[in-house]
């Protein structure tokens, strides 16, 4: 196809990504590495890359690995908690945990330090209600080999042993 770039010229590329966020920075990165004879134009509205939603400071910066996002464990109606959604996206991103292990090992991009770091993720819930649905949703999913070592806890000492500034304020219930 032909593209016009922002100087005027024309150029004949194989591939346009428009929007120079992670979604078309990730996608460049594996077409390169499919088709590396391709000729790829990125075009981005803005001054830089990454400006937008995949700026650091604009959004959580978590893995969505279905670890702790309960909006994709929903209870079905018999109260039962479906595990298919969550391993599903989970085995998502262990595929993109292996291409960015293959991107650094080629050195494409460097030290993974700099990028993406283990951090325990933690599912909070108040009420009786909701803590039903968290632990029916522990039970569940603790039985699939990729969130086998997920845990599940009501007793006050050891939640504020796991986030102490959290318990800190919270006044245990008798009974
Ligand atoms: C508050 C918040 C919290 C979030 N937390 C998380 C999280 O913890 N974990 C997680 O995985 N995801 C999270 N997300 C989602 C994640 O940030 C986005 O899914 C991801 O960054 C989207 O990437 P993208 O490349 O599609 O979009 P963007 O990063 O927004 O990139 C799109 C780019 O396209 C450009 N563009 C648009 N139109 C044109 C055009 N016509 N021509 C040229 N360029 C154009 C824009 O300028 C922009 O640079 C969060 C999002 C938000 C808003």
């Amino acid at each position: 196809m032909t593209a016009i770039t922002p100087s005027g010229s024309s150029t004949n590329i194989d591939v346009a990504l428009i929007g120079g966020g992670i979604m078309s920075t990730t996608l460049g990165s594996l077409l390169k590495q499919l088709q590396p004879t391709w000729s790829i134009s990125l075009f981005e509205n803005l001054a830089q890359a990454g400006l937008e939603s995949s700026d650091p400071w604009n959004n959580a910066g978590t893995g969505h690995a279905a670890l702790c996002e309960l909006n994709y464990t929903p209870a079905a109606a018999d109260g039962s908690v479906p595990t298919a959604k969550a391993v599903g996206i989970n085995e998502q991103f262990h595929i993109s945990r292996q291409f960015w292990a293959h991107m650094v090992s080629e050195g494409h991009i460097g030290s993974p330090k700099e990028f993406i770091n283990p951090l325990p993720h933690m599912s909070f819930v108040w009420g009786d209600a909701h803590s039903d649905y968290l632990k029916r949703r522990y039970e569940a999913l603790r039985a699939e080999p990729l969130f086998e070592k997920i845990e599940f806890s009501e007793d006050h000492a050891e939640l504020a042993d796991w986030v102490p500034l959290v318990m800190e304020a919270a006044t245990p219930t008798s009974g």
